[in-house]
């Protein structure tokens, strides 16, 4: 495995390649998550490029840039076992050089769930993919069906920008206990880490509601709420799988997505219900 810190490396290292490229951003502190989504790459792809980068532009002013966790030289381990190719390892300045003054907006998705809470987090988002479709140039780029609204953001895009990439969504990972993994869940206690459970039994209470046949919003989302119990929700929402757009009733693919704060970790886990 190569290790490059600069898009003038990047790209010659990518010039002596040939084949399918394959892209999976992270932010590090990989988990099974990350490594889901490294094999699919390994799978599909001649060659496989994983850019670590904690992206300051997608944090607010009061969010956790600075206590994000960090471990590069896990983190290279991990990748070198997962069969990466090259390691894409950019310093700030390389990424925002002085002057850097350009942000992408993709409206409307970016609107609502995590974006009304978040202030410019997509923004910030949009802005570090595009920058790193723009480097690395792949054929395909791999990202967790996890960050849902992060996957709509992308897509529309890549639509709307006409960038020649292919989307590749991976299915969320948990922990046996149903705890979406997440590089911000080694900011909960052990008991905080129990309380996080409530998330993902919501999800399953609201898919059980859906198997045996409820179809009205408000009943499915009142089932969800139920199991969270105490669990104080940011948000919890029935959206189109497709484009985000609010429903009423589960029909053909709805996300059902929540986000909570769990100590000081913001936690965020959604499903697709399918009624046929
Ligand atoms: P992050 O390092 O948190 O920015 O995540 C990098 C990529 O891994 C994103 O595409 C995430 O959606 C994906 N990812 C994070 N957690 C999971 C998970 N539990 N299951 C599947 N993909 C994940």
């Amino acid at each position: 495995m190569k290790l490059v810190r600069t898009v003038a490396d990047l790209r010659a290292d990518l010039a002596e390649r040939s084949g399918r490229v394959g892209l999976v951003p992270t932010m590090g502190y990989l988990h099974e998550g990350h490594l889901s989504l490294l094999r699919r790459a390994r799978e599909e792809c001649d060659v496989v490029v994983m850019s670590l980068f904690v992206n300051p532009r997608q944090f607010g002013p009061n969010e956790d840039f600075e206590a994000y966790p960090r471990d590069e030289e896990r983190d290279t381990r991990l990748a070198r076992e997962a069969g990466v190719d090259v390691l894409f390892a950019p310093s700030i300045e390389e990424v925002y050089p002085d002057g850097f003054s350009t942000t992408i907006h993709v409206a409307g998705v970016s609107e609502g769930l995590c974006g009304a809470h978040r202030p410019g987090h997509f923004d910030g988002v949009a802005t570090i993919v595009c920058k790193l479709f723009n480097m690395a140039r792949p054929d395909v780029a791999y990202f967790g069906q996890k960050d849902a609204q992060q996957v709509a953001v992308i897509r529309r895009l890549v639509r709307d920008l006409d960038i020649p990439v292919e989307i590749a969504v991976c299915p969320t990972v948990r922990e046996p206990d149903g705890l979406a993994m997440s590089s911000r869940n080694a900011y909960l206690s052990p008991e905080e880490r129990q309380r996080a459970l409530a998330l993902s039994r919501a999800l399953r209470a609201a898919e059980e509601v859906v198997a045996s046949g409820e179809r009205d919003g408000e009943a499915v989302l009142a089932a969800a709420r139920a199991a969270l119990g105490d669990l104080e929700p940011e948000y919890l929402e029935l959206r189109s799988a497709d484009d985000l757009s609010p429903v009423e009733r589960v029909n053909g693919s709805t996300l059902l997505a929540v986000a909570a704060k769990v100590g000081r970790a913001r936690l965020i886990d959604n499903v697709v219900l399918e009624a046929e």
